[in-house]
């Protein structure tokens, strides 16, 4: 059976490391301070918005929050980000996605002061990256190298080289986890393969799959991979966050009290059948969305001791 990646543990241990990093900040009188801008009332966003601000409150961070109308202008809302980007207390600034439909997402991206972009969604950041030149990482796909090299260290490795020539396959290529988790695999020398939809269609996936020693799935597809896309004792990561109905033994959509039919959230691996296979696995919950925040708040933390370290150029 697979070891268990806890994502609970390690964002404990995390947390307790950023807590120090903003007890020093304090102690020379600084206060990390975040805010997100959220734009209409996206069930998703607005959840995303409160862990941001509980993990913030637990982590000792000031924390705003812009909210604005579905229906405010584009205007409006890079002149909120504008505001943001001048006021000296806030240090890390992250839009909530997604936006209202069709508002466009690169004016409001581009808006963003770099030096306060703690998701590496800039341009300029994003483009560092590429360039192996990164000023900040994506919480994201950061989280999944932590993970695994926390994971790498328990079993007594070198997080350092650990990474250099396995083979690692990514299942995805979004701007927010695919593509950014390849260039963090670069970083690591890993020989690296991104697979995507068309992949999927050509017939080759579990070919790739199944050739690598660390397999990192972010496709947004219930429980997608299976054990026989695996390969024995790879080392899987799981970024997805489905929502799936509960079933009963007889396969019927279980509901509660009002009728309302029960959900659970999955991820995009078979996490049963892949822990017999694999080596080791993220769960979800409970693997890479517990790292994720607090990622975040090590990246703001690092925003505020930069600021406090150069004269900003805005
Ligand atoms: P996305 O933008 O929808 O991208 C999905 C990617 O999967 C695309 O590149 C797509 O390929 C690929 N894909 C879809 N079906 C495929 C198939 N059958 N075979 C191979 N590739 C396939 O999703 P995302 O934003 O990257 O998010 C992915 C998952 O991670 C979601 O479940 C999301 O909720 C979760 N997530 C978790 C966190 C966290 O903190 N844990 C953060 C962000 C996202 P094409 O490009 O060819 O369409």
């Amino acid at each position: 059976m697979a070891d268990v990646i806890d994502g609970n543990a390690i964002a404990e241990e995390l947390k307790a490391e950023v807590r120090a990093e903003v007890a020093a900040l304090a102690a020379r009188g600084i206060t990390p301070g975040v805010a997100t801008v959220l734009v209409g009332d996206d069930y998703g966003a607005r959840m995303y918005r409160r862990q941001v601000e509980r993990t913030a409150g637990e982590i000792g961070l000031a924390y705003r929050d812009v909210t604005l109308p579905a229906q405010a202008m584009v205007i409006e809302i890079l002149d909120g980000i504008r505001a943001l980007n001048r006021d000296a207390a806030v240090h890390g600034i992250l839009p909530l996605r997604p936006l209202p439909k069709g508002m466009p997402e690169g004016p409001v991206l581009e808006t963003l002061d770099p030096a306060k972009d703690i998701d590496c969604l800039h341009p300029i950041n994003a483009g560092r990256l590429a360039l192996g030149q990164p000023t900040v990482y994506p919480a994201t796909p950061w989280a999944c190298y932590v993970l695994l090299e926390r994971y790498f260290a328990r079993k007594g490795l070198d997080p350092k080289t650990a990474f250099e020539g396995k083979d690692l396959v990514i299942v995805g290529r979004s701007n927010i986890v695919g593509k950014p988790a390849y260039f963090l695999a670069l970083e690591r020398n890993a020989t690296t393969t991104t697979v995507h939809s068309f992949t999927w269609r050509a017939g080759t996936l579990p070919a790739h799959t199944r050739r690598a020693d660390i397999l990192i799935v972010a496709m947004g597809k219930a429980e997608f991979i299976k054990a026989d896309m695996v390969k024995p004792g790879a080392v899987v990561v799981d970024v997805g966050i489905n929502m799936v109905p509960v079933l009963d033994a007889a396969g019927n959509p279980v509901t509660d009290e009002k009728g309302r039919p029960q959900r659970r959230t999955v991820g995009d691996v078979a996490f049963d059948e892949v822990s017999a296979v694999a080596g080791a696995i993220t769960p979800v919950p409970g693997g890479v969305g517990s790292v994720t925040n607090i990622l975040l708040m090590k990246n703001v933390v690092r925003a505020a001791t930069a600021a406090t370290r150069q004269p900003s150029l805005r």
